[in-house]
């Protein structure tokens, strides 16, 4: 079985799950306990937090607070951050459900929210985002790098543009796809807050979290014992969050010489895949993340696509995997991309192990399953 999914999650690498399942073991007390065992685990937290602020290039002064995983640290966000129902959100029609769907809520609340179109390359249009802001815009979420199609906002731009026009604009990134796997460097992007999760990076489900700036007031959503400084009540979860201090640790260290493998097997890729089969569309542009490659074979359904590969041993995406109970594609759509071609898109994403032996394999078996399904449209449209 070859695994060409990877932006819906990530085979954890083996330190991962040992150092989950030894701290589980020698470390499982409560790091709110006052016994000796209790406050080391405290400490360690407190340890992993700063370690965790510093690879993110972040101020040691804010604050990094662990949740079950980027839904939940969107939610915390979102619903924390935004309170005033005359003032104006704004977030991109490309954000992932778990942020686009706390907007929809937000706006069935009465909230006024403003949802910017994208370019034809999947980006927010800069130029309409700019006649957006207004000194009425209390919050921003744009996505980093899109789950869907790997295109990669400006976020240090868009966050300038947004502060010249109202300082006191919180503008939230959801790095999901991008921590780890482009450069992100939180200072130099000047956000407020920025989500990241731990299983899209070789790491274990159930655990991720959000950086955010010390003065930003936010609202708990969660209420409980007040652990996580009252952000994020319930007890911290201590082995998978030394587990996370693995993964962030190793996709830091790796990511430059990771990307730049991973976009000489893209590039290997895009190109075999067009000799093989060359009336392939390529959705996701130059500019995309090498990870993630949205393409369609039209009129070959990506479902049907999806099956035949099962069958031959390949795991590939259609869409986001979160959204695809979900009909259509909204991120797709509003880039302008016509409804054949939405209905027949795949997205392959790849790892820090992919091969370019595994994209030849797939190629072949792409070019199998897309030729064997147009002859048999063929046959029927004979009969
Ligand atoms: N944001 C993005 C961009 C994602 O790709 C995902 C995972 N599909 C999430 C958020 C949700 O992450 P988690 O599974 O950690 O809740």
């Amino acid at each position: 079985m070859i695994f060409f999914d990877n932006a819906s999650t990530t085979k954890p690498d083996e330190v991962a799950l040992s150092i989950f399942e030894k701290t589980n073991i020698d470390a499982f007390y409560n790091a709110s306990s006052l016994y000796k065992v209790g406050v080391q685990n405290k400490k360690k937290l407190e340890q992993i937090k700063h370690n965790t602020l510093s690879l993110l290039n972040a101020n040691l002064h804010d604050n990094f607070i662990f949740t079950s995983g980027a839904t939940e640290a969107n939610n915390i966000i979102i619903k924390g951050i935004v309170r005033n129902k005359n003032s104006k959100l704004i977030f991109s029609s490309a954000e992932h459900p778990s942020v686009y769907n706390c907007a929809k809520e937000l706006e069935s609340q009465g909230y006024n929210v403003v949802f910017l179109p994208l370019t034809k390359a999947g980006i927010v249009d800069e130029n309409i985002f700019s006649k957006e802001v207004d000194i009425n815009t209390a919050f921003i979420s744009i996505i980093h790098v899109s789950n869907e199609t790997g295109a990669v906002n400006d976020i240090k731009k868009l966050v300038k543009h947004a502060k010249s026009i109202n300082p006191n604009v919180i503008f939230h990134s959801d790095g999901v796809q991008a921590f780890g796997k482009i450069e992100v460097n939180i200072r130099n992007l000047n956000v407020d807050a920025y989500t990241i999760s731990a299983h899209k990076i070789y790491g274990l489900k159930g655990i991720g979290g959000f950086y955010i700036k010390n003065n930003i007031n936010l609202k708990p959503l969660i209420h409980g014992g007040g652990q996580q400084e009252n952000f994020r009540s319930g007890t911290e979860n201590f082995a998978a969050i030394c587990s996370f201090e693995h993964t962030v640790t190793e996709a830091i260290s790796n990511q430059a010489i990771r990307y730049k493998k991973a976009l000489d097997v893209c590039n290997h890729f895009k190109s075999k895949i067009q000799q093989a089969l060359p009336n392939t569309i390529l959705i996701s542009g130059e500019d995309c993340s090498p990870y993630i490659i949205t393409l369609a074979f039209p009129p070959v359904k990506s479902e049907t696509l999806v099956y035949l590969l099962d069958e031959k041993g390949f795991l590939i995406g259609n869409g986001s995997a979160c959204s695809s109970k979900n009909k259509g594609n909204r991120v797709l759509n509003n880039m302008g991309i016509t409804a054949n071609i939405i209905d027949s898109s795949i997205r392959i994403s790849i790892s820090k192990n992919t091969t370019k032996k595994e994209v030849d394999a797939l190629v072949i078996a792409l070019k199998e399953c897309v030729e064997s399904y147009m002859s048999k449209i063929k046959i029927t449209q004979k009969v």
